[in-house]
């Protein structure tokens, strides 16, 4: 006999387990199917982000930045440490416990909230039902008034570097090295290649970074893009642009990349190579042939501003559809659908998306770059402040990077924030919330900014735009 529910959730990443919780808080019977097993084929919930993207990065991120201040910051505040050393499987040990206390949290989410989850690989069918095949092969049948997709995205492969999960890793592998790599290749210069290169640079890896593009970061403002290259290479990472991968063989232990650039061919011999490519939606075995669900030219969901499919009563959110694959887009496309299904108007602003690279100073951004509004042929206004000019980056000893802000010439309203600095990823969501109500740069001059804080960087930034900074 197949089980009823009013919603169906396909994934329990940021989309799905979000838009589970927020179905049955709107007061519908919910199932959440989830095919990721534990060591002990336990059902592990919390998708890339939580088991191995979003959380254990930023875990393994922030144990590497205080070893680094440790080791060089330290003795100018006057504390002096013996030689400090990094016990990686310790380090390792921390980022596991973090996940597996939010993986946990999200079981007790769904307990507390009535949501069912469902251990198996679930395939949408027609007519509103979902086939799920436990571990052991066995299949079920969902009945669903609605169904949301939300299988989420796979690390991208290329063909020159197959991963072997030793020495030639994906960014889950660049989260499980058991030693500090001497010398570490890594493939991708974005946001998982950067991220990932920055922790084991700090532990005292060689780090080399292969880019095929010759811009660097070209989805960010390009100032800001220029200016987080300038103190990346300062921190040590050798970022090599225009440098395309040819072939990756492993070869006595270790593993030779070959790669071109407009100079010529060359060969590098790393201990480990990552393979940071970008991901690709997950669709494998997913939707059956005459499910009406269909995919775009890029193999993602085809999903309209609200996120339905092509077939009736059938969703999908996150990254297995367009837009930023970053969590907290898919979190609230989950959030929209589910109150969409309770009859609600709820919509998305894809304008007012926040974007962060977690290095050491962070690089984030909302709206639109300087570049997009000149291709648009908008008339804006620049207004730029240096972190090196405010008192509490100074007295942090992390004062480098600047924020920038976007203003239309004639109304003043923000159209964009960039920043490269130090808890950029939180000052820009000041931004976020102002361009979210239509504030004017005006708007963010008069308010008042508590003092010393790095926010009041953001407030210069937004006087700086009719040139009325008082500190530069
Ligand atoms: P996922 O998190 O991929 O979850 C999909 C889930 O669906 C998985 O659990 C999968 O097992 C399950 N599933 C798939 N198919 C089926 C099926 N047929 N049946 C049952 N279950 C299925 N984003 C940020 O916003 N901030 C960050 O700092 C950040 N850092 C990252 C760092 C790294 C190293 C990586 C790899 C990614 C990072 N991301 C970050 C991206 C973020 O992880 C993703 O955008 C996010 O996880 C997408 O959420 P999702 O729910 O769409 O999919």
């Amino acid at each position: 006999m197949s089980q009823k529910f009013d919603v169906v959730v396909i994934g329990s990443g940021p989309a799905g387990y979000v838009a589970a919780i927020k179905a049955a808080q709107l007061g519908m019977s919910t199932a959440c199917v989830e095919m990721w097993l534990d060591d002990k084929d336990k059902v592990k919930l919390g998708g890339t982000c939580l088991n191995v993207g979003c959380i254990p990065s930023k875990a393994l991120l922030d144990s590497s930045q205080k070893f680094v201040e440790t080791r060089d910051q330290l003795a100018s505040h006057g504390i002096s440490v013996n030689s400090p050393s990094m016990d990686v499987k310790a380090m390792l040990a921390r980022k596991n416990s973090i996940v597996d206390q939010l993986t946990g949290g999200i079981a007790g989410l769904f307990k507390h909230n009535g949501v069912t989850s469902i251990s198996g690989r679930g395939k949408v069918l027609a007519g509103g039902k979902v086939e799920v095949t436990d571990k052991d092969g066995k299949v079920s049948i969902l009945e669903a008034g609605d169904i949301i997709i939300a299988a989420g995205s796979v690390p991208a492969e290329i063909p020159p570097a197959p991963v072997d999960n030793e020495f030639i890793v994906d960014s889950s592998g660049a989260l499980e090295f058991s030693e500090v790599p001497k010398r570490l290749g890594v493939i991708g210069g974005g946001v998982i290649g950067l991220e990932l290169g920055s922790v084991w640079a700090r532990l005292g890896s060689e780090v080399v970074v292969l880019e095929a593009l010759e811009e660097f970061l070209p989805t960010m403002d390009a100032q800001i893009a220029k200016e987080a290259g300038k103190i990346f290479k300062k921190q040590g990472l050798d970022i090599r642009m225009g440098a395309r991968v040819t072939k990756a063989e492993v070869k006595d232990g270790a593993v030779e990349v070959s790669f071109s650039t407009s100079a010529g061919e060359h060969v590098e011999v790393f201990d480990k190579l990552i393979v940071a490519v970008g991901r690709r939606p997950r669709t494998e075995n997913l939707l059956a042939s005459d499910s009406g669900v269909t995919l775009d030219e890029r193999g993602f969901i085809y999903v309209n501003d609200y996120c339905r499919t092509e077939a009736r009563h059938v969703y999908a959110v996150g990254d297995v559809v367009r837009g930023p694959m970053l969590a907290h887009k898919g979190s609230e496309e989950g959030v929209m659908v589910a109150e969409r299904i309770a009859g609600k108007p709820a919509q998305m602003n894809y304008d007012c998306i926040p974007s962060v690279i977690y290095t050491h100073p962070e690089v984030a951004a909302v709206g639109k770059t300087e570049q997009q509004l000149k291709a648009e042929g908008v008339d804006y206004k620049t207004g730029v402040f240096p972190f090196v000019a405010n008192g509490r980056a100074l007295a942090a000893n992390d004062s480098d990077g600047m924020v920038k802000m976007l203003a239309d010439a004639e109304t003043d309203r923000i159209l964009g924030c960039h920043i490269v600095g130090p808890s950029s990823a939180d000052l820009v969501q000041q931004v976020v919330i102002a361009m979210e109500f239509g504030s004017s740069a005006e708007d963010l001059a008069l308010t008042v900014f508590g003092h010393p804080t790095l926010s009041e960087a953001v407030h210069e930034a937004a006087l700086a735009v009719d040139g009325q900074a008082i500190h530069i």
